[in-house]
């Protein structure tokens, strides 16, 4: 059996020898978009929005949460990279509902080994040993993905970095159909209010 970093290293292999004029490719995104989501291996992002390379910034954190560390990513899109619509693309069946932060704590101060989704919930061997550590970590849970989308377009609208300029648009990614839906609410808050001086 191919281990995954030969498959890894043999599919690079062919990807150089294709490269070609991405070589060319300036590092500004052309389509002066980027796109915050979650990292679920279910998401496809240059997929679902019809991109290629060289469009695009695509920011990938748990649940797509608009933390300080995304904003920072955000802030460097427009500031120096020229990108002046983001979209903020959370989805349905995120594993990011089905545990809190209380739940984390207790799962990873029992044991750092995985754990296993069970109809009761999250459960793990316990095999020791875990760390305390997990409860100072927020990890941006999510009960609601409208809410937690309107949360999180309002926190990256209200942030004192962020130019007025930009606009933001808040959608969920259906994972069974693979439409993006929006919601309106989150977009009305991701306005911009202020219009841009140069172009
Ligand atoms: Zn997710």
């Amino acid at each position: 059996m191919k281990t995954i970093l030969k498959e890894i290293l043999e599919s690079n292999g062919q990807y150089v020898s294709d490269f070609g004029s991405n070589a060319d490719l300036p590092a500004p995104p052309r389509k002066q978009l980027a796109i915050l989501t979650c990292m679920d291996a279910r998401l496809d992002p240059f997929g679902y929005a019809g991109l290629t390379v060289g469009d695009a910034h695509v920011i990938r954190n748990a649940g797509g949460r608009a933390t300080d560390d995304a904003i920072r990513s955000l802030v460097i899109s427009h500031k120096l990279l020229g990108t002046r619509e983001w979209f903020v693309v959370h989805h349905t069946e995120c594993g990011m509902e089905t545990f809190t932060n209380d739940i984390m704590a207790e799962l990873l101060n029992s044991s750092l080994h995985q754990a296993d989704l069970t109809p009761q919930g999250w459960r793990d061997s316990g095999e020791g040993p875990g760390s305390s550590e997990a409860q100072f970590i927020n990890w941006h849970t999510i009960s609601n993905q409208e809410e937690s989308v309107v949360a999180d377009v309002r926190r990256i609208r209200e942030h004192p970095l962020v130019s007025p300029t930009v606009s933001i648009h808040g959608f969920i990614f259906d994972v069974k159909t693979g439409k993006l839906i929006e919601v309106p609410e989150a977009s009305r808050i991701g306005q911009p209010t202020a219009e841009r001086q140069n172009s």
